[in-house]
């Protein structure tokens, strides 16, 4: 019914122009503790509760003093010791220095720390050893530096990894403010799948596309729903559809292809569906659907995808497609799909010139050298259903639609998960 198939680029703008004007619809907001932050995404900005650091620090151990004196390497009279956690002190008198740890406040008066291994200690004085000079702020982060009390130092949209939640720690936040995950249904459709708990008889397979899409729905910020599999059939199909009105966003697997009981198209058309494509020139994924159904008027409509049921067609469609419209419902500023380049490691294959951009399971070495870039070699596939293949991957390597071959040690672009 249609037809017209889209370059894999006009297909990306199409998602990521959606991607835009769905990003700009605020989610829900919930409030977690700071522990179970990690992978959501901040739903208001992280403001500072204090200068940061909130008072001068060194950064060294070594000693407190005027930048102007040690350069002139006068003996300076060691007055007092600071560790970690002391008060602040000062002013420090003109003359002398004062005996400082990593992380203690620097005292009033002094404008730089030395280290302890570049000055000469005798009879209670320190003195710089020539010809070294110390400059004014050497081995000390001012107060604020880093940021001001008051401060936006995160925008809403961030997604909270690692530094993140050390940020939001040290501003006081014991919980944050985040948005509340969008409901990603999806939909297997097959009369050949079985549950993975099944013994699947003669011509049956079990279903692998549910896990798999749950779990990269999960990764990309979504809180999966993983709908009954529909058979194909008119009825199964419309049954299940209409389980999916509560979702935010629809992945639906298998049935897009051009085959006699390839029924999904059909069943979101009666559902009223606005197809923006129902074809991309790629390999694999040529039969991706995107649209949206309606809710009536005044409500967000629900986004859709129809992934071609095969595994590798489904994980890759998912990363190219559905991950940016995803990420954007999640209120999260990242932009996807990810790309890098590696350097193609043989052997390498002859690819002959398709017209189709390709995106092949393959295998990137990022531990291999650190100021070279990464090596990647295809993963030995037997087409678009090779499980083993999507399992020994990490990345797909992208072969352009006009390239006659890739050369090794040529630099490729790979599509990351
Ligand atoms: P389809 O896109 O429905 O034409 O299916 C293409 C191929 O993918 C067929 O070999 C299906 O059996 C297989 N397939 C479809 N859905 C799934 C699924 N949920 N899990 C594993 N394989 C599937
Ligand atoms: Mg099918």
């Amino acid at each position: 019914m249609h037809t017209d198939l889209l370059s894999y680029e006009e297909a990306a703008e199409l998602v990521a122009a959606y991607a835009v004007k769905s990003g700009s619809i605020r989610p829900p907001v919930e409030r977690v503790e700071l522990g179970l932050a990690a992978g959501r995404i901040l739903a208001r900005p992280l403001v500072a509760d204090r200068d940061q650091p909130p008072f001068s620090r060194s950064t060294r151990d070594g000693f407190a003093c005027r930048a102007g004196e040690a350069s002139a390497h006068t003996p300076l009279a060691v007055v007092g010791a600071t560790r970690a956690g002391a008060v602040p002190s000062g002013p420090l008198a003109a003359g002398t220095a004062w005996e400082i740890m990593t992380g203690a406040p620097v005292p009033t008066g002094a404008d730089a720390v030395l280290m302890l291994e570049h000055v000469e200690a005798e009879g209670g004085h320190i003195r710089l050893l020539p010809p070294r000079t110390v400059k004014a702020g050497e081995n000390i982060v001012a107060e604020g530096a880093q940021g001001r009390e008051g401060d936006e130092l995160l925008p809403a949209g961030t997604p909270m990894r690692f530094g993140q939640i050390a940020l939001a720690a040290a501003c006081g936040y014991a919980d944050v403010e985040i948005f509340v995950r969008p409901r990603v249904a999806i939909l297997s459709t097959g009369d050949e799948l079985v549950s993975v708990a099944s013994l699947p008889t003669p011509g049956q397979i079990r279903n692998s596309n549910a896990p798999m899409l749950a779990a990269m729905v999960a990764a990309a910020g979504g809180e999966p729903l993983v709908l009954p599999t529909a058979a194909d059939s008119a009825a199964s199909l419309d049954a299940a559809l209409a389980q999916a009105a509560e979702a935010d966003l629809l992945l639906i697997s298998g049935g897009v292809s051009a085959g006699k009981f390839d029924l999904v198209e059909p069943a979101l058309a009666r559902l009223g569906a606005h197809f923006h494509f129902t074809g991309v020139h790629m390999q694999p994924g040529k039969p991706t659907v995107f649209g949206e159904l309606s809710r009536g008027a005044g409500a967000q409509s629900l986004p859709f995808f129809g992934l071609p049921g095969n595994p590798v067609s489904s994980a890759v469609t998912f990363l190219l497609f559905a991950a940016p419209v995803l990420a954007a419902l999640a209120g999260s500023w990242e932009s996807f799909p990810r790309f890098a380049l590696a350097r193609l490691a043989p052997p390498v294959e002859r690819y002959s010139r398709s017209g189709l951009t390709r995106f092949l399971p393959a295998f990137c070495n990022f531990g291999a050298a650190s100021d070279l870039p990464p090596q990647v070699s295809f993963v030995p596939w037997h087409g678009s259903g090779d499980l083993s293949a999507l399992a020994h991957s990490n990345c797909f390597l992208v072969v352009p639609e006009d390239a006659h071959g890739l050369e090794p040690g040529s630099l490729v672009s790979i599509l990351l998960p």
